[in-house]
């Protein structure tokens, strides 16, 4: 198919400093949790982006020297020497596609505590550590800031030496060392390195300069600058500090990266932020520089991206999320495709595995993260010879994938779901506030079987293990999903709760049945027990305090939703609660209920409290829709007559996860169904030892 000729702007090279992008998709740096830890993964996921189309592909941050060692958090490292071929190995990978490579590198300054290395952290000024971490920080003599210096440049010159094509100076994230000396929080220097921002910007001038003179000649250098805190005057904005950062450097750069801080801020979820949410934070940087500007957005929509080109926002349109959800967006927008994009749902799962401290994964893309380990490729599967025909039952995001896949592998599929409308929990969780995205886990994958003659779908069709031989299937994947448990077993209560059947017991079943309008409720107090990790317990604490109810959470937790900060996205569901008025009890174990009475117990003392309450909201975990499975295997002396060879059992039907989870599954399944090579293929990556 031809490019629509509209986005024809986004596929112009673009000069920085000494070398030139071949068109405007820039994959800005991301951490990825593979880091100095697993250079192959990394090398072979970064390589896929620029097989995808992106003109730049850059790193995670690069720690710079041992005292900028933020383990365990897996980043990578170019401390000396003997890691340059780590990375040669990244920038082939890149360079093989046509694509230029940038390395991200980084002094952590208060950030890094040096965990692993035993440094003694050092920072603009004597304090505490930034994170709750039993040290203290030195603050750094003169002599110490030449050091740093010297190991910024001989860096650079590394990076050089491993084939990047642009070298960072970054100064984002709340992160590094140079933000940290621009900080009014962190810098209390009196000498020319402290006091106004000219003496505050100078040690991030000086690193400039060095980098240039270091590596300029053939390498450009970029800076990734945060323009803004959202800390108003307590910190860098985008009207006052930020504006003159960028004012009095502007030209010195060959390329501007900018956005906001810290990282909470700059990867807003779907569930707090728009497409472009940046813009307003980022426009001005244009007005002030020559200099090509990249920013971020979670852009997934070539109009979008076209718009903020015109506009005069940006000249290369940044990527994180979007190019993690779909390596191949540029070249699908290049060949006409754009109906073709995975887009990102803004879930923000990428970053947990980070947190995790384990390679990435994404919710869309289920080959994230697998393109060395498993040697899966986003977009290509072997296309089988074998003439089954296999039955999946549900269409949720295990049985969507797993359909879409056998479908692109060539097999003959039919899908069968019991509700009219395909998608199962995506369907019925992007009802929620701020969730619409996550429908595009549905969308997409129904898009593409749309395209494949060979996948049937079956929409309101429940399926009976009678219904399922009738098939004539040969293989059988069971895909029926979960339920949340309606008798308050969870993490932390593990048998049935006493007396829930006495009065309005509900669950997030009942809710996002019939959202967006609520069933009739008493009008006193709603309890919510959250016992659930993730996001569930805040999303129906929120639903009812719009509509009205007063709700008073219980969770045996410290916090609401604790998991959410692997997503970033605490610090916001917990401000949100707390504006709707939402009454948080934490530390709190539902013990019984009766007609007008929930009762819980302090998680520490022991001690029992009584709510009076008519309505109890129950979001504990979730039991597999399994069945259907164990139907199929009561009748297994009828499998032979039918033709039936096999039953698998996959995503929440198994055990409940995350959707990432469920769509990985229903990948698997699709890749693995008969034995072939790709069954056998698991590499481990070990330190030292090659593959
Ligand atoms: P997962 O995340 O594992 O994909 P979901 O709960 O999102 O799980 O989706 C499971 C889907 O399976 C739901 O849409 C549900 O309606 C459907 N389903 C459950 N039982 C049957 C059945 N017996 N026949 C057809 N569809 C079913
Ligand atoms: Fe987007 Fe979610 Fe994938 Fe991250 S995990 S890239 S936020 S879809």
């Amino acid at each position: 198919m031809a490019r629509d000729p509209r986005y024809d702007i986004l596929f112009e090279p673009v000069r920085i400093g000494p070398v030139v992008a071949r068109n405007r998709f820039y994959q800005v740096p991301h951490c990825c949790g593979m880091g100095h830890r697993y250079p192959k993964s990394m090398a072979a996921m970064r390589g896929m982006k620029a097989e995808g189309g992106w003109a730049v592909v850059s790193t995670e941050e690069v720690e710079l020297h041992p005292s900028s060692d933020i383990s365990p958090y897996l980043e990578g490292r170019l401390w000396d020497d003997r890691d340059i071929p780590y990375h040669a190995r990244m920038c082939d990978a890149v360079h093989a596609h046509g694509s230029l490579a940038a390395i991200e590198l980084a002094h952590n300054g208060i950030s890094a505590v040096n965990r692993y290395s035993r440094e003694v952290p050092m920072g603009p000024s004597d304090g505490a550590a930034q994170h709750p971490d039993n040290v203290h920080i030195r603050g750094m003599s003169k002599a110490d800031i030449k050091e740093v210096r010297q190991w910024y440049r001989a860096a650079a010159l590394r990076a050089k030496k491993a084939g990047f094509d642009i070298v960072y100076v970054y100064a984002a994230h709340d992160l590094t060392l140079l933000q940290h000396f621009l900080s009014r929080r962190y810098n209390g220097r009196s000498d020319e390195y402290g006091g106004s921002l000219e003496n505050r910007v100078r040690l991030f001038r000086e690193v400039i300069e060095d980098t240039k003179e270091a590596v300029g000649d053939t390498c450009a250098v970029a800076v990734r600058f945060a323009v803004d805190e959202l800390l108003g005057e307590d910190g860098i904005t985008h009207q006052g500090e930020g504006h003159d950062v960028i004012a009095m450097l502007a030209e010195l750069p060959d390329l501007w990266d900018v956005n906001i801080s810290p990282w909470e801020n700059d990867s807003q979820t779907a569930r707090f932020s728009e497409e472009g949410f940046q813009e307003p934070y980022i426009s001005f940087v244009k007005k002030l520089t020559t200099k090509p500007v990249v920013g971020v957005g979670r852009y997934t929509s070539p109009d979008s991206m076209v718009r903020a080109i015109r506009q005069g926002v940006l000249d290369f349109i940044g990527a994180a999320r979007p190019s993690i959800a779909d390596p191949f967006l540029p070249k699908k927008i290049e060949e006409g495709r754009q109906d073709d994009i995975r887009e990102c749902i803004g879930c923000n799962i990428c970053v947990s595995g980070d947190f995790m401290m384990v390679p990435i994964r994404c919710t869309q893309n289920p080959t994230m993260g697998e393109e060395w380990r498993r040697g899966w490729h986003p977009e290509k599967v072997t296309v089988t010879k074998s003439r089954k025909k296999v039955l999946v039952v549900g269409g949720g995001p295990a049985g969507l994938e797993a359909a879409r896949t056998l479908g692109q592998r060539g097999y003959e599929v039919m899908l069968a779901e019991a509700h009219e409308t395909f998608g199962g929990r995506v369907t019925r969780e992007s009802k929620l506030p701020g969730l619409a995205t996550w429908a595009r886990v549905r969308d997409w994958r129904l898009g593409q079987i749309e395209k494949l003659a060979n996948v049937s779908l079956f929409p309101a069709s429940r399926m009976t293990a009678a219904d399922a031989l009738e098939t004539g299937a040969q293989h059988i994947v069971v895909a029926t999903g979960s339920k949340w448990r309606r008798d308050g077993v969870g993490a932390t209560v593990r048998r049935p709760v006493e007396g829930l059947s006495t009065g309005l017991t509900l669950t997030p079943d009942d809710i996002l049945d019939i959202t967006p309008k609520l069933p009739t409720l008493p009008d006193g107090p709603i309890v919510i027990f959250d016992d659930d990790p993730y996001c569930m317990g805040g999303l129906m604490a929120e639903v009812l305090a719009k509509a009205g109810h007063k709700v008073i959470l219980l969770t045996p937790a410290a916090e609401v939703s604790p998991w959410t900060h692997n997503t970033l996205e605490h610090s916001r569901i917990m401000t949100r609660l707390i504006e709707l008025n939402v009454d948080i009890r934490p530390g709190r174990v539902l013990t019984r209920r009766t007609v007008d009475r929930i009762d819980s117990d302090c998680v520490y003392t022991g001690r029992n409290a009584s709510i009076e309450a008519e309505a109890l909201l129950l979001v504990t975990s979730r039991a597999p829709v399994n069945a259907l499975a164990a139907e199929l295997e009561s009748l297994r002396d009828r499998w032979a007559g039918a033709g039936l060879e096999a039953v698998t059992v996959i995503g929440d039907a198994l055990a409940p996860a995350t959707i990432a989870a469920a769509v990985y599954a229903g990948h698997r399944l699709g890749r693995e169904i008969d034995a072939d090579p790709e069954r056998d293929r698991f590499w481990f990556e070990r330190e030292g030892i090659e593959a």
